[in-house]
């Protein structure tokens, strides 16, 4: 374990007598949301973060238990943190899978953890925390409450993660999040949006929505209304988008939704996005097109007519940017079934598109499915997916040069002397790509991370766009 592996928050207590707590946190946005919110929660307390596991009085390691690479990278680290510390917390999804013969997983692998939680779960966390690293005081520290409406980021200070509801109510066979996750809790409207409205005035210019069905907001409390700023407001996706727009507005701030399913409810807020007060940009994952596939997936919203709803779409909202990811080689997927998604593909024209070849996810009901692909056979497949959608994704990039866009700067050193790197409103951070910028042509013109500058686009370059800031 390299240090840079290790969470630094910020302002980290130097003061030997002070409790040192390491803090590794593996996998998704959404379980870096749960970081942040535990590495908030001991910071209050007036614990310190180490740097180092052997400096530390304790590690917390945050797992990821979906795909078996994502499983071996966790027990790993839980592994070197025993060795090198050897007071170990686990938490996260990993904390919450049965491993042979049903017991946890994590204790059958790692009998001599001190505790494991499974995901979203801060409060056990810190329970163990104060049990083996008890709770320094301070009368000083002691009075800020526990749960701030903005704490530790994780993320660079121009961009943040809100996260708006836990778990997920579908059952993809693929998918093993609910039992590890449970069913759909919507957070309180009021909640998600002062957290919104804190992280604006903190000083961020992205808001990246993200749950496990961001489409699906507000459906286990029926909708029901609640209150930010005096005014009623319903738990439900358009009003929620309704309110971000205007909580972002003054900060001349983005707003990004990811993970949303294509209902026919979501078209409402595509004249959001065709006025930009909501990026128009829709991370939808669509997994298949073909409906026999997508039953036995068992995907939300299987039975709609995906081809004309993105037509939909485009027209309410011309320059709407989707992203995807699908599946090749799922069991039982003909040769037929899949041509059906290469032409879906054709059709479709999605921007920017992930494939991933099926595999097995221990604990998926998609395992019993008969029909298992040679992995040969699905490598392939996914391939031929990702030749399609790269000839798409390529051809509308170049539709871009010449345009003008605007564009969120990441990095920018020597103020942009010798340019930098951002992204436009096409481009989510870590997934998709990023706008390459050329050293400035007027002498006066800087750069700075995060901060928006305006780029001419001249070229193309892979994945990414280069434009010259102007
Ligand atoms: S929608 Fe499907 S894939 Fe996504 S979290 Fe829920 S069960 Fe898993």
């Amino acid at each position: 374990m390299t240090e840079d592996t290790l969470v630094r928050p910020p302002d980290a207590a130097r003061s030997t007598g002070i409790p040192k707590i390491g803090f590794v946190s593996l996998g998704c946005p959404k379980a870096l949301t749960d970081s942040e919110l535990i590495l908030t929660r001991l910071s209050a307390e007036g614990y310190a973060t180490s740097k180092t596991f052997a400096g530390a009085d304790l590690v917390i390691v945050n797992t990821c238990g979906f795909i078996d690479d994502a499983v071996k990278e966790s027990l790993a680290t839980i592994g070197e943190a025993l060795a090198e510390n050897g007071k170990v917390v686990v938490t996260g999804c990993l904390g919450a899978k049965a491993g042979e013969g049903g017991g946890n997983l994590v204790r059958q692998m790692h009998p001599s953890v001190l505790a494991v939680t499974g995901p979203h779960a801060t409060q056990e966390v810190m329970d163990a925390v104060h049990l083996h690293v008890p709770k320094p005081h301070d009368p000083f520290v002691d009075l800020v409450p526990a749960r701030p409406s903005i704490g530790i980021k994780l993320t660079p200070k121009h961009y943040a993660y809100l996260k708006i509801s836990e778990g997920c109510n579908h059952r993809c066979t693929f998918c093993i999040i609910p039992s590890l996750r449970g069913d759909l809790v919507s957070r309180p409207v009021g909640d998600v949006l002062a957290e919104a409205a804190a992280l604006f005035e903190s000083g961020v210019k992205e808001l990246l929505v993200i749950s496990q069905d961001t489409s699906a907001y507000g459906v286990d409390v029926r909708y029901r209304t609640g209150f930010w700023n005096g005014r009623p407001v319903k738990t439900q996706l358009l009003e929620l988008c309704e309110r971000l727009a205007e909580i972002a507005e003054p900060h001349g701030a983005w707003v990004r939704l990811h993970y949303v399913y294509p209902y026919p409810h979501v078209d409402a807020v595509l004249p959001l996005m065709a006025t930009g007060r909501i990026l128009p940009y829709l991370d939808v994952p669509f997994q298949h097109s073909h409906p026999d596939v997508l039953r036995r997936m068992k995907r939300p919203a299987s039975g709609e007519k995906n081809l004309e709803r993105l037509a939909r779409w485009r027209e309410l909202c011309p320059e709407l940017v989707v992203r995807s990811t699908f599946i090749a080689g799922f069991p039982g997927e003909t040769e037929a079934e899949f041509e059906d998604l290469l032409a879906f593909l054709r059709e479709a024209k999605i921007d920017r598109a992930g494939c991933f070849a099926y595999s097995a996810v221990d604990g998926a009901t998609a395992n019993q499915i008969p029909g298992m692909l040679p992995i040969e056979l699905r490598e392939e497949r996914r391939a031929r997916v990702m030749a399609v959608t790269e000839a798409v994704s390529i051809e509308k990039l170049a539709r871009r040069v010449g345009a003008t866009m605007q564009v969120l700067v990441d990095s920018a050193p020597g103020l942009g002397r010798k340019g930098g790197v951002g992204r436009s409103y096409a481009d989510a951070p870590e997934i998709d790509g990023r706008v390459r910028l050329l050293p400035p042509e007027k002498a006066s013109k800087t750069l700075k991370a995060g901060e928006f500058t305006r780029a001419k686009i001249v070229a193309v370059d892979g994945h990414d766009l280069v434009g010259i800031p102007i």
